[in-house]
């Protein structure tokens, strides 16, 4: 919460100013920021408009002033003070029915019914519940069904949801004659200003449960373990999230219970590599298979694959397995397989087979090394 202002300062009066300059001065603020009177800015004024209300209310009474110029906003901070954690405006928050207000028709049903605050009573949707699931390469590609345990809020089946011990009921709150609020009537330089608030007994639910439920402690609602089966869709990668509707937390009030969201790990595979729906690997070849071609036993999702090195295969070349990527999240197809030629060059060879290199070497007409042929004339016009 931002911090609060000075209320002399929020007013624009200073700290010896007379009841009368105090109540001139709110009036002015009362109506400049009168948000029917700023079209835009409607939001920024009616803050303004509490945050002067909320002065005038300390300052106007003399016991709160006292308070508030001994112990600033401490002194009188409605929810320090009354301990009810009502919409951030605590104890200033109704602004219904403003009878006997002489701008009635300026500030008639704007703030009507405290909009901010919230009821307690009406149906609020449960939380989302998140948790992760881990899926081999593999899963993640083709897709699975698996079975995950969510612990979230269900109704208490002991009580039915009421909270209220089995055979007992929830009875009506006497403090608030069951409607959850409680009326107070402020004086307000432009008459009585009457201010709802929350029933601090029943908590505004306007119902007390004497006999609470042993098993969830009139909660109403337990934490509980369920297993649930979830169609992983192939084609998912890791980071992504799948949503189970209506597995989350209950809701309060006959309102509908929240989500369930997994949020998918794929375990990193020892050869592949997803990029959307293609796969990548690497794939070492020796410096005769590159350089004569030849058949080749591919690994991929499916199985191995049989693939045709050509002749004269350069080191990094990519070559494209159509169809053996991940299956397409929508299902319709599958994307392909990259593999990238690694050309290995062998190491620790005997003298013999140096010695055939060495002659095969002075046998091969130095053209055929095209890149270095290349480079060498480059290499040679660089220096001339
Ligand atoms: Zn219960
Ligand atoms: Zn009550």
């Amino acid at each position: 919460m931002a911090e609060k202002r000075d209320y002399y300062e929020v007013l624009g009066v200073d700290k010896n100013a007379s009841a009368d300059e105090i109540k001139k001065a709110y009036r002015k603020l009362a109506k400049k920021y009168h948000p029917d009177l700023n079209p835009d800015d409607k939001v920024g004024a009616e803050a303004k408009f509490k945050e002067a209300s909320e002065a005038y209310e300390v300052l106007s009474d003399a016991d709160k002033k006292a308070r508030y110029d001994q112990f600033g906003h401490a002194g009188v901070d409605p929810n320090a003070a009354a301990g009810y954690g009502g919409g951030g405006f605590g104890g200033f928050g109704g602004f219904g029915g403003f009878e006997d207000f002489d701008l009635g028709d300026l500030f008639g049903g704007i703030f009507g019914g405290g909009s901010s605050r919230r009821n307690p009573n009406a149906p609020q949707r449960g939380r989302d519940v998140h948790m992760n699931i881990d899926l081999t390469f593999e899963e993640a590609c083709f897709g699975a069904q698996k079975e995950v345990t969510v612990s979230h809020l269900e109704s208490c089946s002991a009580c039915h949801g009421s909270g209220a011990a089995p055979g007992s009921h929830p009875t009506r709150c006497t403090a608030c004659g069951g409607t959850g609020q409680v009326k107070s009537v402020q004086r307000t330089p432009f008459g009585s200003m009457q201010s709802v608030r929350t029933c601090e007994v029943c908590r505004g639910k306007g119902t007390i449960i004497s006999e609470p439920c042993k098993t969830c402690r009139g909660e109403g609602s337990l934490r509980q373990s369920k297993k649930i089966n979830v169609n992983v869709p192939g084609g998912i990668d890791g980071g992504q999230t799948l949503n189970v509707r209506g597995e989350g937390d209950i809701g309060k009030n006959g309102g509908p219970s929240g989500d369930l969201l997994i949020t998918v790990r794929v375990k990193p595979h020892k050869i592949f590599v997803r990029q959307g729906s293609d796969i990548l690997c690497d794939y070492p070849i020796t410096f005769v298979q590159a350089t004569l071609g030849g058949e080749v036993s591919v690994p991929t999702i499916d199985g191995n694959v049989t693939y045709n090195i050509p002749e004269g295969t350069q080191p990094g070349t990519v070559f494209r397995l159509k169809n053996k990527g991940a299956v397409k999240l929508n299902g319709s197809s599958r994307g392909d397989q990259y593999v990238k030629v690694q050309v290995e060059i062998p190491k620790g060879l005997t003298e013999n087979q140096k010695d055939l290199l060495r002659r095969f070497d002075d046998n091969v007409d130095p053209s055929k090394y095209k890149r270095k042929k290349t480079f060498g004339e480059k290499f040679k016009e660089f220096f001339e």
